[in-house]
This record gives structure tokens, sequence and C-alpha cells, in this order.
């Protein structure tokens, strides 16, 4: 990372930096955790405008004892100018204003860390949530006249969010996965990482002028489809038209999976053209077994199959996400075996295979692969008639294994 724009620690208590310290030495010693599907009970974080659908918002600013058209009045203020403080929202009586800041919106994330790098292009945040859970965002903005770092192409900014607090995957080259599962977030404390974002770009924060999220990547930290609910009330906002949601197109929504089966069945009839990313990771369930321990409950042909079905039912190009570890996934024989995997229909113009140079935890087996190997690995996939592209190392930072920045934080 260069230019960060903190030191060391800043914003942490002592109790977390010493926390994510042990979630890295977990990985360092090669422990492994328990696979948790189900959210512990924790408390709800309070209820938000960005949590209800369009009638519950009528019917709860009915609640209050306002007329109905007060809650298009406070989504245009949420929604188009991304404003969530009544307080200068003169087209409502200042009493109302007060009550309604109160009843629907209480304040969601604080931000812990921001870190800037790559000419200030990529912006990250660790976030604390009302219980004192911490999550994280990664903005990216691509394409950035006279930005190097910012790559080169279309001018345009992606966003990744997360939808848990921890993560219950247990995969073992991943810090977050160490952690374990704190809970789910609300609808709200998710779109809330997007609002925020919207509003770096908006107001000119990141270099490159005013601008506005062009895509949505759920790849933050958590297993987005273990909070289904949340997820598709999420994008339901985000692709309502203002003033009832932010416009975003679901072409431009990218909803990752470590591979939980009948959740990926169930997006597929949702009806939503969002692009499905599978992280796969191993084509062979003897491996997966251990880099993805949900394997062993759907395993690889199952996934497969189910990734195709969605590739079936929405048209939609599937995303294989494999992160390549040093001598563990990397050999010419796995990317052939992982070729014959992903063959359908005798093709594979279904999918596209993204390969993830490893964002390593320092001093773990769980390393990178040498670039020879890399090199390799693509060519045998090309070879096959597969499409592939590796991260670029923007991509790297944050995706080598979703979820790491609170711990990388921690270890600066
Ligand atoms: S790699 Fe992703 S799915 Fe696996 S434990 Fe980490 S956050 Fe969860």
């Amino acid at each position: 990372m260069t230019d960060q724009s903190t030191t060391a620690g800043d914003g942490l208590r002592p109790d977390e930096i010493s926390a994510y310290s042990a979630l890295e030495d977990r990985v360092r010693a090669g422990a492994t955790m328990p696979l948790t599907m189900a959210a512990p009970r924790r408390g709800k974080p309070p209820r938000h405008w960005l949590d209800l659908s369009r009638d519950e918002r009528r019917d709860a600013v009915r609640g209050l004892g306002l007329p109905a058209f007060r809650a298009d009045q406070i989504s245009r203020h949420v929604f188009e100018h991304l404003d969530l403080d009544p307080s200068g929202w003169t087209d409502l009586p200042a009493g109302d204003r007060t009550r309604v800041a109160e009843a629907f919106l209480p304040s969601l994330l604080t931000s812990v860390r921001p870190l800037s790098c790559d000419g200030g292009t990529t912006l990250k945040t660790l976030w604390r949530l009302f219980d004192g859970s911490l999550i994280e965002s990664v903005l990216m903005r691509y394409g950035v006249p006279g930005v190097r770092a910012s790559g080169s192409g279309r001018n345009r900014a992606t966003l990744c969010i997360s939808s848990q607090a921890g993560c219950g995957m247990a995969c073992p080259f991943c810090a977050t996965g160490q952690g374990g599962l704190q809970r789910n977030l609300s609808a709200a404390e998710i779109l809330a990482q997007v609002m925020a974002g919207a509003r770096s770009l908006r107001d000119g924060e990141i270099p490159g002028g005013p601008g506005r999220v062009n895509n949505i990547v759920f790849m933050g930290m958590g297993e987005p489809m273990a909070n289904y609910k949340a997820i598709m009330a999420t994008i339901r906002t985000l692709t309502a038209t203002a003033p009832q949601g932010l416009g975003i197109s679901a072409r431009g929504i990218t909803v990752s999976t470590v591979g939980l089966v009948p959740r990926i069945n169930q997006l597929a009839t949702e009806g939503l053209p969002v692009t499905l990313a599978v992280s796969l990771h191993a084509p062979d369930d003897e491996l997966r077994d251990e880099l993805c321990p949900i394997n062993t409950r759907w395993n690889v042909a199952e996934l497969v199959d189910a990734a195709h079905g969605y590739f079936v039912a929405t048209k939609r190009r599937v995303s294989i996400e494999y992160a390549l570890i040093r001598d563990v996934n990397d050999q010419v024989e796995r990317a052939g075996l992982l070729a014959d995997v992903l063959r359908r229909d005798g093709g594979h113009g279904w999918v596209h295979v993204n390969l993830i140079p490893l964002n390593p935890t320092p001093g773990s087996k769980w390393t990178a692969s040498r670039r020879r190997d890399e090199t390799a690995f693509v060519a045998a996939l090309e070879r096959r008639g597969v499409a592939v592209t590796v991260r670029d190392t923007r991509g790297r930072e944050i995706d080598g294994a979703c979820g790491q920045l609170a711990a990388s934080v921690a270890a600066e």
C-alpha cells in the first residue's frame, strides 16, 4: 500500500488491536474454526429509514402522526440528496425534523479509520457499528486521468461492501474467518456503507471530480448469502429509482458466495440481473474441503451446477473467484481440472475466471503464488478456452481474503 493517510492503529481501541492480532496468529498457526451457518442472536441495530420498504415508510410516518406524503419527502432527502441529517430539511416543520431524526435516522456507522492509497483513488474505511462490531468498505475509482495507479479505461467507481460482522465460513487462510461470525448486518447498515461511498464521490473527495458509484460488489466482510433477507432488501433499495432508492443498475451489482447452494438457487428466481461471483478456490473436493469448509456441505459439483443454473436462469455470466495460493492450489494440473469442472454444454462461455493473487497474512503458510506459476496457470486455462483475468494489485489489497482490512490495520 502507498501513501496511507493515517498512522498505524488510529482509532482502534487497544482491545480491538489485540483481538485482531490474535486472529492473524490463528491464521499463522494454521488454526481452524467450525463452520457457522446461523448468526448468533445479538442485539439488533436500531430501526432505520434505510431498512424500510416504500409501504413501510408510509406506515412509519403515519405512526408518528405525520401525513403519508412526508414519506416521499424524507426519501427524497435520503436517496436523492444522500442526506441523513434532517436538521437542514427546511420543507419539514422544525419540530417534525427532530421527531423524524429520532424515529428513523439513528447513527449506524462511525468511521474509525479511513485509509487512502493508489493516489487517493482507493479509499478503505473501517467502520464501528452501534454495538462495537467492526466492518469495512472499500471504494475504488478507475481510469482517473493523471493518476496512473487508478488504471486505464473509462472513469468508473466500484464499492466493495460488508454484509456481516465477521464471517462463519471458517476459511483457514482468512483472518475474518478465524474470528468467527459476530452477527448479520441489517439492510440499513449495508446501505449506509453505499451512501457513505456515494457521498464521498459526489462531494469530489476522490480524485477525478464529482462522480457516482457504478458498481457494487458484496465482497467485503462476511458471506452475503448467509444474510440473504437483508441482502435482498438492500438490492431492492439500491435498484429502486429515486426517490424510493439509489437508482443503481442491477447489472452493476455483484453478489459473491463461497458456496451456499440453496441460496444461489433462490437468487436465480428473484428476477434480478445481478452478477453472481462464486469463490471456488479449488476444483477438487479434497482440497476445497480444506480451503472452504462449506464444501463439506455442498461439494464442487453441486456448487458448479448451481452456478450454471444461475447462468441459465439469468443469462448473466458467472464470475469464478480463485485465490492463487502458493503450492496449494496453483499447479498447472489444477488449472486443467478447473477447466474440466467448469465445462458445460461443451464450452466455458458461461463463466469468467478471476484469479486473485492472495493477500497473505505475514508468517502464515498461505501466501501468494510465484509469478511464473501464476503465468502458467493462466496459460493452461486459456489453452482450454476459459476466459480468465488476474486481478490488479488494487484488487489484491482487498480481495485476497475478503474482509482483511480490520486485521491488516492492527498488523501495521
Ligand atoms: S474468505 Fe470470505 S467466505 Fe471465507 S471466511 Fe473469509 S470472509 Fe468468509
